[in-house]
């Protein structure tokens, strides 16, 4: 009887953090002081400390991904009361795709975040300005580049297509490096594509860490952290990619 109960208690004791851990790797987890069971951070902190805002979003995330989502700041009057400024604690560059709402997947209100979509997450010289404009004149320190599971634009790249019709070549051109070394990596299709998801984040993480005149040097003066993630369309969990968390100015000494 007692050794059945010591079993139980042993099973409920390995599988609990498991399941509460398994939205980010145990290293992010450290680096960022995140706790288990939390769900909320303050947003006026977020505002002013962007490692401070990667938790809220992360804790934004895990009340959506496991379905205790709040939708704060989302009714109708929220929206019609914000003429005097916007303090928006994130800006994300993320893909066009219509499965991947941010708001509802981080669970931010209106004000949040400032939000750049493209078909794979692909930017251009109007993209920079934009993220510009908003750490330069918004003051928002923290930029996530977010890729997804499934990602079409991705995909088309995969195919690497000798004559893609229209603008979508300006797409596949950017995508095409991140897919040929995804490739390199494996002959399983899917693996593949999955590769090449998160190879096109951290290529653009590193182009948005390097872009010169403003954003450069808002980084290297610890001002502005860049940083990649990757969302799962099936679990609805956001994934911070530790590669480019571990070399963030704080934790790369
Ligand atoms: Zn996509």
């Amino acid at each position: 009887m007692m050794k059945r109960f010591f079993l139980a208690l042993l099973i409920f004791a390995t599988q609990y953090p498991l399941d509460v851990v398994a939205q980010q790797t145990e290293m992010v987890e450290k680096l960022l002081g995140l706790e288990r069971n939390q769900y909320f951070a303050d947003r006026d902190s977020a505002y002013l400390d962007p490692y401070y805002g990667l938790k809220k979003l992360i804790y934004g995330n895990k009340r959506f991904a496991d379905n205790k989502s709040i939708k704060p700041r989302q009714a109708d009057a929220d929206l019609k009361s914000n003429e005097l400024g916007q303090k928006p604690f994130a800006i994300i560059i993320g893909c066009a795709d219509s499965r991947v709402p941010n708001e509802i997947i981080f669970d931010q209100g209106v004000g949040d975040l400032f939000i750049t979509r493209t078909a794979g997450q692909v930017m251009a010289e109007a993209s920079y300005g934009t993220i510009e404009y908003a750490t330069e004149v918004l003051n928002t320190n923290l930029i996530v580049v977010l890729g997804h599971q499934s990602c079409g634009a991705v995909g088309a790249a995969m195919k690497l297509p000798k004559d893609p019709p229209g603008h979508v070549i300006t797409l596949i051109n950017a995508i095409k490096p991140a897919s040929i070394a995804a490739k390199q990596k494996t002959d399983n299709p899917e693996e593949a594509l999955d590769i090449a998801i998160r190879e096109n984040v951290l290529r653009q993480v590193e182009l948005l860490r390097g872009l010169e005149p403003v954003l450069s040097n808002q980084y290297k003066d610890g001002k502005v952290i860049i940083v990649g993630a990757v969302y799962n369309l099936h679990t609805g969990e956001v994934e911070f990619l530790e590669e480019t968390i571990t070399n963030l100015p704080r934790f790369a000494h």
